[in-house]
C-alpha cells in the first residue's frame, strides 16, 4: 500500500556526498565522507580552504548548521594563518627610511660625499645621492653593502662556532639563497661550501649565528634527522626558541 508520500519525497533532505563541494555563505567547502565518524569536524588546510569530514547519510542542513555554528572558530583559523604569511617590507631610499644590520636600526642618510654608494658611518647608513635617485641602482648597491659587511662579520664568527662544533670550517658566501636563509654543500674545498642569504644580516647576532650553525651542523650531517638536532642542541641548547624566533622575524625581513 502506498503510503502518503511519494519515496522521492526523501530527496528533499539531501544528504552530503563524498568529495562533493558545497558553498555556504560564500564559502567552499570539500566533503569528505567516512564511515567509521560518527561526528562532523571541520579543518582548516594550509592554503586557507576548508573540508568538512562527515558519517554517512549526514544531511546537508546538519552540516550548514554545523558550519555556521563554527563560524568564529573558522574566522580564528584563517586569522592565524595570515599571521604566518611573509610580510616582507617595501623600503624606499630616502633621507630617514629605516634599515637594519645585526639587529640594530639605521637611518639612511643620503649624501654628496662620493665615493663608495653605500656604507656605514656614525651611526648612519650613507646613500650616494645620485645612487638613491635610481631604485634598481639604489636597490643592488644595498644589498652589495649588506654582502660585504654580512662575509666579513660572518668569517669572524665561523671559526669560533666550527671549533665548538668539533667541524672544519667551510668556504662561506654571503648572497640570494632564495627562499631559504642558508645552504650547505659539500664537496668542492675539503669542508664544503656555506651560503648565508644576504638578508639575514638584518637579524640580531644570535640568531645570524643560529643560521650559522644550522648550516655547520650539516657540514657532519645531512637532513634534519634526530641526530642533527642533538648536534646542533649541542651547540645551541634553546635552537627551538631560536628557529622560532628566526622563522617569526625572518617574514618580516627586507628583501631587496
Ligand atoms: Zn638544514
Amino acid at each position: 500500500m502506498p503510503g502518503p508520500f511519494p519515496p522521492s519525497d526523501f530527496d528533499d533532505r539531501p544528504l552530503l556526498v563524498d568529495g562533493q563541494v558545497l558553498v555556504l555563505d560564500g564559502q567552499e567547502l570539500r566533503i569528505v565522507v567516512t564511515a567509521r565518524r560518527k561526528r562532523l569536524g571541520l579543518t582548516v588546510e594550509r592554503d586557507g580552504t576548508l573540508t568538512l569530514r562527515a558519517p554517512l547519510h549526514c544531511e546537508v542542513l546538519r552540516a550548514e548548521v554545523f558550519v555556521r555554528q563554527s563560524r568564529a572558530w573558522i574566522d580564528s583559523k584563517l586569522g592565524l594563518r595570515d599571521q604566518h604569511r611573509p610580510a616582507h617590507p617595501v623600503r624606499e631610499f630616502k633621507d630617514g627610511e629605516r634599515f637594519r644590520y645585526l639587529g640594530r636600526e639605521y637611518r639612511l642618510l643620503l649624501t654628496d660625499e662620493g665615493g663608495t654608494p653605500v656604507r656605514l658611518a656614525a651611526g648612519r647608513l650613507r646613500m650616494d645621492r645620485a645612487v638613491a635617485g635610481e631604485p634598481g641602482q639604489a636597490r643592488r648597491e644595498l644589498i652589495a653593502w649588506y654582502r660585504r659587511a654580512g662575509l666579513r662579520w660572518s668569517k669572524g664568527r665561523l671559526q669560533p662556532w666550527a671549533a665548538r662544533m668539533e667541524v672544519s670550517e667551510p668556504e662561506v658566501t654571503v648572497r640570494d639563497v632564495g627562499n631559504r636563509w642558508g645552504t650547505y654543500r659539500s664537496g668542492g674545498s675539503a669542508s664544503g661550501q656555506m651560503a648565508i642569504h644576504w638578508a639575514v644580516f638584518q637579524l640580531p647576532a644570535h640568531l645570524i649565528d643560529y643560521v650559522v650553525a644550522h648550516e655547520l651542523a650539516h657540514v657532519r650531517i645531512s637532513g634534519h634527522g634526530p641526530d642533527y638536532w642533538m648536534l646542533l642542541r649541542r651547540a645551541i641548547p634553546e635552537c627551538e626558541a631560536r628557529k622560532a624566533e628566526l622563522d617569526d622575524m625572518g617574514r618580516r625581513l627586507w628583501l631587496g
